[in-house]
């Protein structure tokens, strides 16, 4: 890829992800990469065994479709290197497997995603392993909480569910200083509108499965470090048989090539539904850190270049019949799990019962929007209908 990765060339990031990841003239001119699937990868002699400089050995240690991926990634994201995963969450097990062992304490964003809680409870708990949570707008504060075992601190910003946003660059300055690994979960901004390795992060985390995937039909996972812990991350993927599915690396590949022009979309149009959700009289607040009055607005500003099309509202308390006919009677926002597809997702949650470090407060039910690639006036026409009903059912 001789052309397209020249690093001397400064290109915009809708320049780069058209053109990263692809190398037609080594595919006879095929505009895409094709998915090489395999296990078994051939030596031509005995000296090439031997020797082990063959680039590629064995389909679990990557195939040219993994490694174009990683390339791209490691590039978009200003890092050193990129392991690929199966998923999200593997993405993120097996990074904080990469650093943390048996006596260490580790420094975990209490908004963070509720699987990433769950491995710390569990399993890092098992291996002796001590998880701390702490608030995640805590910034520079975190310096207390740094003991002479902890291994690392892990954000996550915006937060889940709830959109706090976290000052990484104070964060940074405190882990640097005090030879602590900070780990960043940046799937919500995607490595298109920030850049957590240029704020002062070791190592980042997306789910690719969101916005890099982009049509709700592959899971992928990517790790990308700086140079001082990409080793620690290569060990633990390949100690741990990490690795993506072919499929699911081609089409977060045939993702990556149009992710600039759908989070353009995601965002105006996340943007002009919160804005129309704030408005109305049955929603009492509105979580979306580039609104300039949402507490995490200037650190938003400071450190992103844009804004994904995920936030949350909280509604004024309205009886159940109420929220299930808006629920249930939406035409466009389908009600489901994980989110960065090409279409509108609408999801109820509670964290109340879980987080540790800070208290949840609402009184009226929490809803978790995904602003799609529809009409925005189509999809404000569906919302409009729907509290039509809940007032309907809720007299
Ligand atoms: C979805 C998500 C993950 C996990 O990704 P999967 O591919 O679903 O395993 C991790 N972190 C965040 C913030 C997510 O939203």
């Amino acid at each position: 890829m001789a052309l397209k990765d020249d690093e001397s060339v400064r290109r915009a990031p809708a320049t780069e992800v058209v053109h990263l990841g692809r190398d037609p003239f080594s595919h006879h001119g095929f505009v895409n990469l094709p998915p090489y699937r395999g296990s078994t990868v051939l030596y031509p002699t005995l000296e090439s065994i031997e020797a082990k400089t063959q680039p590629f050995t064995y389909g679990r240690r990557g195939t040219p479709t993994v490694r174009a991926l990683e390339t791209a990634l490691t590039r978009l994201a200003g890092g050193a290197d990129t392991k690929l995963a199966a998923s999200g969450y593997q993405a993120v097990t097996t990074a904080l497997l990469a650093f943390a062992e048996a006596g260490d304490h580790v420094l975990i964003a209490d908004t963070v995603y509720h699987p990433t809680r769950q491995f710390c409870d569990y399993l890092l708990k098992r291996i002796g392993v001590e998880t701390e949570y702490y608030d995640p707008t805590i910034g520079s504060r975190i310096a207390a909480l740094i003991r002479a075992n902890t291994r690392l601190v892990y954000v996550e910003s915006p937060g889940s569910q709830t959109f706090e946003m976290q000052d990484i660059p104070a964060i940074a300055e405190v882990t640097r200083a005090r030879n602590v690994w900070l780990l960043a979960d940046n799937t919500w901004a995607s490595p298109l509108y920030c850049r957590p390795l240029d704020l002062g992060a070791d190592v980042v985390i997306e789910a690719g499965t969101k916005y890099l995937v982009g049509h709700a039909d592959a899971l992928l996972g990517s790790i990308t470090s700086n140079a001082r812990a990409a080793r620690h991350v290569e060990r633990a993927a390949g100690t741990l048989g990490v690795c993506p599915g072919s499929e699911e690396t081609y089409l977060a590949l045939r993702g990556l090539h149009t992710l600039d022009v759908r989070l353009a979309r995601h965002q105006e149009t996340g943007l002009r539904l919160a804005e129309w959700l704030k408005a109305r009289p049955e929603v009492e607040r509105v979580m979306h850190p580039a609104l300039p009055d949402d507490p995490g607005y200037a650190i938003w500003k400071r450190d992103f270049t844009g804004a994904t099309g995920l936030f949350s509202i909280v509604l004024k308390p309205v009886p159940k019949p109420g929220l299930a006919a808006f629920l249930d009677g939406l035409k466009l926002f389908g009600m489901g799990y994980s989110w960065g597809g090409f279409e509108s997702l609408v999801i109820p949650f509670d964290c109340k019962s879980y987080r540790t470090a800070t208290h949840w407060q609402c009184d009226g039910q929490a809803l978790r929007f995904h602003a799609g690639l529809e009409d925005i006036n189509d999809l404000i026409a569906d919302l409009n209908a729907g509290f039509a009903r809940m007032k309907a059912a809720s007299a």
